[in-house]
């Protein structure tokens, strides 16, 4: 190929860019530089927006973001090697997440390969693992087909991430637009709906079980299931259970929600519907201790090859959840059925949450200084809005913070996730406030990290004060990973010896002001030690709509959680 002697030419650049486009995407997260310059200014050029990053670990995250809250995928732009070594994590924890993706990464030119060019990397083999599709145009004329394809692919089916490897010297090669294939925009991904028999079975089992539970997972707020799984506990009265991303598809104050007695709900019900979560450590692979041995499981899930993973469900419903939980309520307007909320099941749940309850009050309440996590995370739910988008990360920070900050709206909480990764908060957060700018304004963007997440991906704050993106970081810091030293008795420590052999592996250093970080770019940074602090804090980083703010909390470098009943819940995140 090459430009025509007639006819108007297009570059690599411009295709991709074009295509992109032509598949409305709105966002592109990259980090610029050799071969892939020239993409990012064409994306722009054309009306997606740009989101420069400060390492591509973040951007890929913040792609990823973006895919689970619209719905289509974000696009993170790599250099090659290094560029596109760093954007592995976002693909794979895209991938474990099942959130679409886009990942575009330059590579090297073609009449190099295998010399040892420039940042040469066997890109092609290695994406191979880390996606659901991995693939390199062979010319300039197939990228709006292989661009249509990746997207297509990303949303089909169970979502996923998608890399394209752009030979280097494509960016700028020119071609003829009349030998281009131009492609249309996907359609939106067909709906698959359960079996007639498998429903069957399915309501049956709920009508004749005696101690229900539905759980719901992010395969659910994915799917925007909100409205139809709501009528679907109040038809049928069920007790109902979120995973961490769930929260919100049902707000966490209804009435059935039975969170509080988490561990009561899963261990002794008799009917569980899955809807869109996997039996994976999350949820203890449905397995006893932490389930019946004869629990029987409805599973509702988008991806067959899910249906039977560790447990040998009692009925498999394959389909999309928006679409079956429809096909739910219309079985059960048929036969009408509701659990009975003077059930000894319903007793025994209300009674659980009840103690779980008055148990952390004690914890919420303390005085004494320093903080403990509970009255930080106390403070918090009483200053923070309602409808925020809450942002979390690190071990204690979002274990405890889950159970205490409440959701009441779908897609508005965003974490570690399935892969259980660290150092995605502020990526995520940056796309949280870029959809959250462009369609529903008055949300703020909450991220509430411990000190060593916060550190993975600190230099994003820059990012964040470029894009002036209202965002409020709050770092729960106790000096440390699980704990950490306060400053005399690290001061007492450094004294046996070399820091490298005495500073405790768990360590990161006292007292450390991270909130100055955000004021070197021009946020607001606020340092807290007592409650009143805090409530100033958070009151001044609300009212200001304005600025991004970062409020460093100190609290108890020891502190720790409250005591779980069952030993073994210790040994995993739950
Ligand atoms: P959680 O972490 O909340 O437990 P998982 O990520 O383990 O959730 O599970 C989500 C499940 O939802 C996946 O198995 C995925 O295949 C499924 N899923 C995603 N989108 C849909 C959809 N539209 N309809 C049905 N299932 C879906
Ligand atoms: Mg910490």
């Amino acid at each position: 190929s090459g430009s025509g002697a007639e006819g108007e030419a297009v570059s690599g650049a411009q295709l991709i860019a074009e295509s992109l486009k032509a598949q409305n995407i709105e966002y592109m997260f990259g980090i610029v530089g050799i071969p892939i310059t020239e993409i990012a200014v064409a994306a722009q050029a054309i009306g997606i927006k740009y989101i420069g990053m400060r390492n591509e670990q973040s951007a890929c995250y913040a792609a990823s973001a973006v895919g689970y809250l619209t719905g289509r995928p974000g696009v993170c732009l790599v250099v090659s090697g290094p560029g596109f070594l760093h954007a592995l994590g976002g693909m794979a924890n895209a991938n474990m997440n099942c959130w679409p993706l886009i990942v575009i990464g330059g590579s090297s030119d073609r009449n190099q390969e295998t010399m040892g060019a420039f940042q040469e990397f066997p890109q092609v083999e290695a994406g191979r693992l880390y996606n659901k599709l991995t693939v390199r145009p062979s010319s300039l004329e197939v990228i709006p087909a292989v661009i249509e394809k990746a997207v297509r692919t990303s949303i089909y089916g169970r979502p996923g991430s998608c890399y394209i490897d752009i030979p280097g010297d494509f960016v700028n090669l020119q071609v003829n637009k009349s030998s281009v294939k131009y492609m249309e925009c996907c359609l939106p991904p067909p709906i698959s709906m359960a079996e007639q028999s498998a429903l069957s079975k399915a309501v049956s089992l709920i009508a004749h079980s005696e101690q229900p539970l539905l759980i719901i997972g992010k395969g659910a707020a994915y799917s925007h299931a909100e409205n139809n799984i709501r009528k679907l506990v109040d038809l049928c009265g069920l007790p109902f259970l979120p995973t961490p991303m769930a929260k919100g598809v049902v707000p966490d104050n209804h009435p059935n929600c039975v969170a509080a007695a988490r561990s009561t709900a899963l261990q002794h019900a008799d009917v569980i519907i899955l809807l869109g979560a996997r039996l994976n450590w999350i949820l203890h692979f449905g397995l006893p201790p932490r389930f019946r041995q004869d629990v029987k499981v409805i599973q509702i899930d988008i991806c067959a090859e899910e249906l039977g993973n560790n447990v040998r469900p009692a009925a498999s419903l394959l389909g999309d959840i928006n679409t079956v939980t429809k096909q739910l309520l219309e079985e059960f307007s048929k036969r009408p059925w509701k659990y009975p909320s003077s059930s000894l099941w319903w007793k025994r749940l209300r009674e659980k949450i009840m103690n779980n309850e008055e148990k952390s009050k004690g914890l919420e309440l303390q005085k004494s200084l320093p903080m403990n996590y509970y009255t930080v995370f106390h403070h918090m739910r009483e200053l923070l809005p309602r409808d925020c988008i809450l942002v979390s990360e690190g071990a204690n920070t979002m274990d405890i913070g889950r159970t205490m900050l409440p959701n009441y709206h779908p897609r508005q909480r965003l974490d570690a996730g399935t892969f259980g990764t660290m150092g995605v908060g502020l990526g995520f957060a940056i796309a949280a406030a870029m959809v959250a700018k462009d369609r529903t304004p008055e949300k703020r963007v909450i991220c509430v990290e411990g000190d060593s997440a916060f550190g993975f991906s600190g230099m994003e704050l820059e990012t964040i004060c470029r894009y002036n993106l209202p965002v409020l970081i709050i770092v729960v810091n106790n000096n440390g990973i699980y704990t950490g030293l306060d400053t005399d008795a690290w001061r007492e420590m450094l004294k046996f010896g070399e820091p490298a052999t005495c500073i405790p592996p768990v360590s990161l250093l006292p007292n450390s002001h991270y909130e100055q970080i955000m004021s070197a770019f021009g946020g607001k940074g606020y340092f807290v030690k007592t409650p009143e602090e805090l409530q100033n804090a958070l009151k001044a980083s609300m009212a200001d709509k304005q600025t991004p703010s970062l409020i460093n909390v100190m609290i108890d470098p020891q502190s720790e959680r409250k005591k779980q009943e069952f030993p073994w819940l210790t040994r995993s995140n739950m």
